[in-house]
């Protein structure tokens, strides 16, 4: 007796088409193939040739600061900008309303396809734990739709916000999953520096992942910007590759491409995951220019040709940071495809990777994940049939799959009207 049996779900674009059943059971994926039609299961949904993809994992995202773009938007449009606002913003954050923005478009996420999302709370003498209780919370309570990390994230600095190092122990102590970092927000290099040091040092003692914002800028003039080498080199020295994730990583574009090549080779080598997060970076990014505007995006295809471990994700939706954004993994995918010429089929497949596969690996997730026996069956069907067409399209997601149990389904009827159908006297 199956719980769920997806029938007819299209898993590759094989020529000529054909599709398999998944069964799945106790929440984990049973059988991948032919499941005979007379097998029993609770509920049977007919894909009826569409694609069904793993779960999206949205690595890294910020509910506690989503959707604060009504109350005072960023008018300068720059990052120092957003940070300003965001603070100003932050002083008068409390557990109601971040958890009715943070649960807003958590709900949105899972709408959208998304069965695991790594949280990124403010950590810091303003917000407090605000932000990360109401996270810790939130991952409790909707544990059944969606699986939430939470990472304690010093986006005020470390040295820059006494008090800030101690909520960072506290959010470890209290159940954070990752250390988080913000190394370009302190005031000189040696800070930098020290902050990097004290992200592994909490790192080695609560035994967490770390996940850092890091070389967010247009180009590396200030050396605040050029770290990634720097966060190679102590991922080696502690012993956590495949154990720490950067976002941004913005300004490694604007390197001479013998140095650029040389600082991805290190991050490759060191076991470095890079997140790109083009919805903000490419707003907040090349606003100094006045002719041949920067994209301001981390190089994606170089990343990933080197072997780097790329993903990408939303970071904000309808912030001072990104005043735009529907926490949807396809959205964003799109708009990365166009902003680094990732447009042949073949580009389409690394992106739907940087999404599912890539992003397990980076949260960690990566054991059980997948469309295969014995893992988890966190699943989504898209309204469309070839996975070529997955991001140009942005097709329904007609039902999302989490752990075995239906937590979204999306219904919707378009005609277009030419004539046949009678129209109202
Ligand atoms: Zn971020």
């Amino acid at each position: 007796m199956y719980d769920l049996v997806l029938r007819r779900a299209r898993v590759d674009d094989a020529d000529p088409p054909h599709t398999v059943d998944i069964a799945i059971a106790g929440g984990v994926i049973a059988a991948v193939g032919d499941v005979p039609p007379d097998a029993e299961a609770a509920q049977t949904l007919d894909c009826d040739g569409m694609v069904v993809l793993p779960g999206l994992i949205e690595a890294h995202l910020h509910l506690d600061k989503a959707l604060l773009d009504r109350q005072l938007p960023n008018a300068a449009g720059t990052l120092a900008g957003a940070i300003e606002v965001t603070g100003t913003l932050k002083r008068g954050f409390t557990p109601e309303t971040v958890r009715a923005r943070a649960a807003t478009v958590l709900r949105w996420a899972v709408a959208n396809g998304t069965t695991l999302i790594r949280a990124h709370p403010d950590v810091d003498p303003i917000a407090g734990l605000t932000g990360l209780d109401v996270m810790l919370e939130l991952r409790e309570s909707h544990r059944d739709m969606v699986d939430l990390q939470v990472v304690a994230f010093p986006q005020e600095g470390i040295e820059r916000a006494p008090g800030t190092y101690e909520l960072l122990r506290e959010s470890l102590r209290r159940g954070a999953d990752v250390v988080g970092g913000c190394t370009y927000n302190e005031g000189d290099l040696d800070a930098c520096r020290r902050h990097i040091d004290t992200v592994f040092a909490l790192a080695d003692e609560f035994g967490v992942p770390a996940d850092l914002h890091a070389d967010f800028a247009d180009d590396t003039r200030d050396a605040r910007f050029a770290l990634a080498e720097a966060i190679a080199d102590a991922t080696e020295r502690h012993g956590m590759a495949g154990r720490v994730a950067l976002g941004h990583v913005t300004s490694l574009a604007a390197r001479a491409p013998a140095e650029r090549a040389a600082v991805i080779g290190r991050l490759a080598e060191a076991g470095v995951a890079v997140v790109a997060l083009p919805a903000t970076d490419l707003h907040l990014g090349g606003r100094g220019d006045t002719a041949a505007v920067r994209r301001g995006v981390t190089p994606v295809r170089e990343l990933l040709d080197a072997g780097v471990l790329t993903g990408y994700s939303s970071n904000n939706v309808r912030n001072a940071f990104t005043p735009f954004g529907n926490a949807d993994m396809l959205e964003i995918g799109l708009l990365l495809a166009q902003t680094c010429h990732l447009g042949s089929p073949a580009d389409t497949e690394r992106i739907l990777a940087m999404a599912t596969t890539s992003a397990a690996r980076i949260t960690g997730t990566d054991a059980d994940y997948g469309i295969r026996p014995g893992a988890r069956a966190d699943l989504v069907v898209l309204g469309t049939r070839r996975r070529a067409d997955v991001l140009t399209d942005r097709p329904d997601r007609r039902w999302v799959v989490k752990r075995g149990r239906v937590v979204a389904r999306t219904t919707r009827t378009t005609e277009v009207l030419d004539g046949r159908v009678p129209q109202p006297a």
